[in-house]
């Protein structure tokens, strides 16, 4: 389940909690700093700027198997990664709840949470909040900064809830993650939400079978090929 970040002040949605002056002297500085540099820093350094992004559309989705609902956008952080962050860990959840609800909570303003990712029992992904932007969901700033998170509908004490659709289909996302970013398929980049430093979240849960999980991710980029 996705928890709020814990480190650092709580960060809203686009332009949120940010003053007028900040943005003007923060923008001003990369701009000193840009001076300095070649035209190739310049344009690095220009995503860097507050309130900038790369544009976007409304319901664009990262992954071609997916649905899209729009998460509140206070659950979320606007970025552009993988430019601004490395995106370099998939973190891997349950939600605690059905369908319906999980979706219900990231569309909750006040939920302070939410996840990239929704795959249900029956392998329906559900994208929620775009890959360039940071969800909420590790319950650590950082984490949640370099990380993508899939969660899955069920209940860590459940194991029933992991089906054979929801791994086939998790595998199939995770697989297409780490070829994009060109992540490692190991324990070390694809996480379980209790492995997160600082979190007192349980899941996926004991349950969760990450040697099938790893094998089936495995097998899917093996079968695309490279990037
Ligand atoms: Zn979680």
């Amino acid at each position: 389940m996705g928890t709020v970040e814990k480190a650092g002040k709580p960060a809203g949605g686009p332009g949120r909690g940010r003053t007028r002056r900040a943005v003007l002297f923060g923008g001003l500085g990369v701009l000193a700093v840009a001076g300095a540099a070649g035209a190739d820093e310049v344009r690095r350094l220009w995503w860097l700027l507050p309130g900038v992004s790369k544009p976007r559309k409304e319901g664009e989705l990262d992954y071609a198997g997916a649905g899209w609902t729009a998460a509140s956008p206070a659950n979320w952080r606007l970025a552009d990664r993988p430019d601004d962050y490395r995106v370099d860990r998939i973190v891997v959840h349950v939600t605690q709840g059905g369908f319906a609800s999980s979706v219900g909570a990231f569309r909750n303003p006040w939920h302070k949470a939410s996840a990239h990712y929704i795959v249900r029992q029956d392998g329906h992904v559900e994208q929620m909040v775009r890959e360039l932007d940071v969800a909420f969901h590790a319950g650590n700033r950082s984490m949640n900064e370099r990380s993508i998170g899939i969660e899955h509908v069920g209940y860590v004490e459940r194991p029933r809830d992991f089906t054979d659709a929801m791994y086939a289909s998790s595998a199939r996302l995770a697989a297409d993650i780490c070829r994009r970013y060109g992540i490692p398929v190991d324990r070390r980049h694809i996480v379980a939400h209790s492995e997160v430093p600082g979190t007192d979240h349980t899941d996926p849960g004991p349950h969760w079978d990450w040697d099938r999980y790893l094998r089936l991710v495995r097998a899917e980029v093996a079968a695309k090929g490279p990037a």
